[in-house]
């Protein structure tokens, strides 16, 4: 506290009287004329899902630049790489025989399409083979069928929807069956000789009109939707609750048929950016305080949580930046980076291709794990963020600044998301953590991230914390120094910890 007390009084008293008004007016801005809403509308519910090599992706850049040129600040759009192009059309998948009911389903992303007609066949499940060859001998029975290649989940409700009402006895045996099926999948999946995707090959290639798979996400109605790994047929993921339904039929010898209309377009090959948009610093215009969040998404629903609201923090503190504090001192540049959902790829390209940014980054602050207000913040291994970190914050309003728990020096992350290219690169980048509205179960890369699930006073309170942050990094007079702290051993493999190395972005994707 002592040490505390005494970083924060090496700021002088004239400019804490300046840091205070800036910080009533971004409080006052950010809760008075949020823009929050008709962002997140723009970009959630108007452009909508932003998959690496869609129109939707582009016209997302376009409208970031336009956006920030409607506020007085420069923005362009930088390319790095290519990916493939596809976009996504009408998934109708109907169950047509024992009865009729529309199924909750859609294709994942690069699915083939059904060339412009419905589909309609009878579902075989992936059967329990004693090993590879077995499995050969079996595979020619798809022809003309759809194949169910997921295990049926036991139950659709979520463990703490057991835990509030299941007996002891109850939860925890279905916990043991379900773990048990869940192996005994495993090993139906193994004893084909093939990983999932040399299996949807496998099966396409004899003569399969269809995946259909199911990846639950552990919520009611949540399911994951990434990618196909079929080429020439479509890969179709259905809910929990009409694929079990369908599994079970098919189980019972009812021969259930499926019509499925999958429309997407092949558009070759996409360039690939980030849009990057700055008010140049003053005094010193060659060192950069940076905001981040990436810009991309998966594409099963919206990509509200991930990452919107990360995307709509930056922009809105970028907004309020450049009202109250024009001109800064050093130059503000914010990242919304392209295919971090394939690796990081946007943000390690920029990395690689400005070394002149990331040579002289005073701090990086990047948002991407939901919704929720900043509770985590780690000085990720820089011995001397505890002193710039802690001087920054302590600007921060205290019903802000309340919520988080720092870690000091904290240790370097590996991954997870785009400050961790400048992390790697040794430079400081920071991820503003926040707390989880249930994200990993029931929005990160479901068909549940919509619009509905953003908390806007989270979301608010996000923006301001990152607007004060950059402002008070950006006025700092020192610069943060770059040595790294001595990393604790790894206790599964006793050896010291190191430092991430950086990695290479991939410039071309999807095109195999
Ligand atoms: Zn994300």
């Amino acid at each position: 506290m002592l040490l505390f007390t005494a970083i924060t009084n090496t700021h002088s008293s004239f400019a804490q009287n300046k840091d205070s008004v800036f910080v009533q007016q971004v409080v006052k801005e950010a809760t008075d004329n949020s823009q929050l809403k008709s962002l997140a509308h723009q970009l959630v519910d108007v452009i909508g899902p932003r998959l690496v090599g869609t129109p939707q992706m582009q016209q997302a850049h376009d409208w970031a630049v336009k956006t920030y040129q409607d506020w007085g600040i420069t923005a362009r759009n930088e390319k790095w790489g290519e990916w493939r192009g596809w976009e996504r059309g009408v998934t109708h998948i109907d169950l047509v025989y024992p009865r009729v009911r529309s199924l909750e389903g859609m294709q994942l992303a690069w699915s083939p399409s059904t060339n412009g007609k419905a589909v309609t066949a009878e579902t075989i499940i992936l059967p329990e083979v004693a090993d590879s060859i077995a499995f050969q001998n079996w595979l020619p029975t798809v022809k003309g069928k759809f194949v169910l290649i997921s295990m049926a989940q036991p139950t659709g409700r979520p463990d703490y929807n057991w835990e509030e009402f299941a007996t002891k006895e109850s939860f925890e045996k279905m916990k043991k069956e379900r773990e048990a099926q869940t192996e005994a999948w495993r090993k139906r999946i193994s004893k084909t000789g093939l990983n999932t995707r040399g299996l949807a090959q496998a099966l396409e290639n004899a003569g399969a009109v269809g995946i259909v798979q199911s990846q639950w996400s552990s919520g009611f109605g949540a399911n994951k939707i990434f990618g196909a790994n079929t080429k020439k047929v479509p890969t179709v993921d259905i809910s929990l609750e009409d694929y079990g339904l369908l599994y079970r039929l098919t189980e019972s010898g009812q021969k259930p048929k499926i019509s499925v209309r999958a429309e997407s377009k092949d558009r070759g090959v996409a360039p690939t950016f980030n849009t990057m948009a700055e008010i140049r610093g003053t005094e010193k215009p060659n060192e950069y305080v940076m905001l981040s969040a990436h810009f991309d998404s998966w594409d099963g629903a919206g990509g509200a949580t991930d990452n919107a609201t990360g995307t709509i923090v930056m922009m809105e503190a970028m907004r309020i930046l450049k009202k109250f504090y024009p001109n800064p001192k050093r130059t503000i540049l914010v990242g919304h980076w392209g295919s971090e959902e394939q690796g990081l790829n946007g943000s390690r390209a920029f990395v690689e291709d400005h070394p002149e940014v990331v040579q002289n980054l005073q701090a990086l602050f990047n948002q991407d794990n939901g919704t929720g207000r900043v509770v985590n913040l780690s000085g990720q291994g820089f011995l001397h963020s505890y002193e710039f970190i802690n001087r920054w914050l302590a600007r921060v309003p205290v019903d802000i600044r309340n919520h988080i728990q720092t870690t000091f020096p904290g240790s370097p992350s590996g991954g997870g998301s785009d400050f961790a290219s400048f992390v790697a690169a040794g430079a400081p980048g920071f991820s503003l953590s926040s707390n989880s509205w249930s994200y990993g179960s029931y929005t990160w890369h479901t068909n549940r991230d919509t619009y509905d699930k953003i908390v806007w006073d989270d979301v608010r309170n996000n923006a301001i914390l990152t607007a004060i942050l950059v402002y008070m990094a950006s006025e700092d007079p020192q610069t943060m120094p770059r040595e790294k702290s001595v990393l604790s051993t790894n206790p599964r493999t006793g050896q010291p910890g190191t430092w991430p190395e950086q990695r290479k972005a991939t410039r071309k994707g999807g095109l195999d």
